[in-house]
């Protein structure tokens, strides 16, 4: 059976960094399905659905084609062709991505997209709901944490370039995103069965793809 790694945590808590690294150490596939859902998010705003409302969200959850590259020296996402990873990262698209993906039709559609993804051989799996929903059978499941004020700092300086994204500012959105993700209704985050809690507060990123590389090394 090829190696699946799930990768589940909250915002800011190294997630991204830590499952390429791990992915280019171990010669796998890397998949980010946040980028899926931002991606979603992004072409429901482009087209003028109101992100708030359920049904009209479900209504247009069939209509995106979505790509999504899987080498962790460059992943990519594409939706109907146009490359999108810019434009996922913004803070009008952070903010709106909770709501979107809390839709059921909308999650119904991508984890079927990942489980193809995954199907195709040995990969990295981050997100939210991977252990619990996506592939519980991994080998491997991980659920990456850190405090929230590390968090905060991480994604602050990933948002360097926009001037409203203080410190303050991100651990509020951070703060509201992930109480709408661990309270929805729908594949909450939470700790899948089985998996592995890594606290990287005080770890660097090397400390932890080397904790995650052990753990897949163990399974051998
Ligand atoms: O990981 P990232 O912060 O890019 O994820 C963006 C959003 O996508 C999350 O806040 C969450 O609402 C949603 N998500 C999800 N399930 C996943 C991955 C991401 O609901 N597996």
């Amino acid at each position: 059976m090829p190696l699946v790694i799930a990768m589940d945590g909250p915002s800011g808590s190294g997630k991204s960094s830590a499952s390429k690294g791990v992915a280019r150490a171990l010669g796998l596939r890397y998949l980010d399905t946040g980028a899926m859902y931002r991606a979603v998010t992004w072409w429901m705003l482009r087209n003028g659905v109101p992100v708030e409302d359920a049904a009209a969200v479900a209504a247009r959850a069939q209509d995106p084609v979505l790509e999504s590259g899987t080498d962790p020296d460059g992943p990519t996402i594409t939706v109907d062709g146009a490359d999108v990873s810019g434009p996922i990262r913004t803070r009008e698209v952070t903010n709106a991505v909770s709501a979107v993906s809390a839709v059921p039709a909308v999650r119904a559609r991508l984890v079927e997209l990942q489980r193809e993804i995954i199907g195709a051989g040995g990969i990295v799996v981050e997100g939210r709901d991977i252990g619990t929903v996506v592939a519980p059978d991994a080998p491997v499941k991980v659920y990456l944490t850190a405090s929230d004020e590390v968090r905060a700092r991480r994604r602050a300086k990933d948002l360097a370039a926009d001037p409203g994204a203080s410190v303050t500012v991100t651990l509020d959105e951070q703060a509201r995103r992930d109480r709408l993700d661990s309270t929805r209704r729908a594949s909450p985050l939470a700790v899948a069965a089985g998996a592995h809690e890594i606290d990287s507060t005080e770890l660097t990123l090397d400390e932890v793809i080397e904790a995650v590389v052990r753990l897949a090394k163990e399974q051998e």
